[in-house]
């Protein structure tokens, strides 16, 4: 399959995928209204339904983690840009991109990131002076 043709699959998914977040996110919120207007149980249920918010709330963490991510993908694809790394602008594996349809940043710039602890803004910008350094070099 061509690298467009498997981009447009990716796609696909990546729509479903934000469209199914969508919808749980918005059924935990409904969900966690209706535990709050609930009349309080006894110490237990409270427990219970304290330890079921915790849960919830990590998971509409997550979840919009992940919707953002893939908001921040599709967008990318509008502009053309998906498929290309943020950081080094090189293209991403399409093997990368099945495995993490929602990927921006090549593994090696997603290692030196972990490594760095540096944000892929900060890593982009010390990049780009870097290749300032070598035009003048080479000038
Ligand atoms: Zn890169």
């Amino acid at each position: 399959m061509a690298r467009k043709d498997a981009i447009l699959n990716l796609k696909a998914i990546l729509v479903r995928r934000r469209d199914a977040l969508r919808s749980a996110l918005a059924g935990d919120l409904s969900l966690l209204k209706e535990l709050r207007s609930g009349e309080p149980g006894d110490v237990m249920d409270a427990a219970l339904d304290s330890a079921q918010d915790e849960i919830s709330s990590q998971l509409a963490e997550v979840e919009s983690r992940e919707l953002a991510s893939i908001e921040h993908a599709l967008e990318r694809m509008r502009d053309g840009d998906y498929g290309l790394c943020e950081v080094c602008g090189g293209k991403i594996p399409m093997a990368r991109l099945n495995a993490l349809p929602y990927a921006t940043i090549c593994i090696d710039c997603q290692r030196e990131i972990e490594r760095t602890g540096m944000s892929a803004a900060s890593l982009r910008e010390e990049a780009e002076m870097v290749s300032d350094e070598e035009e003048v070099d080479v000038s």
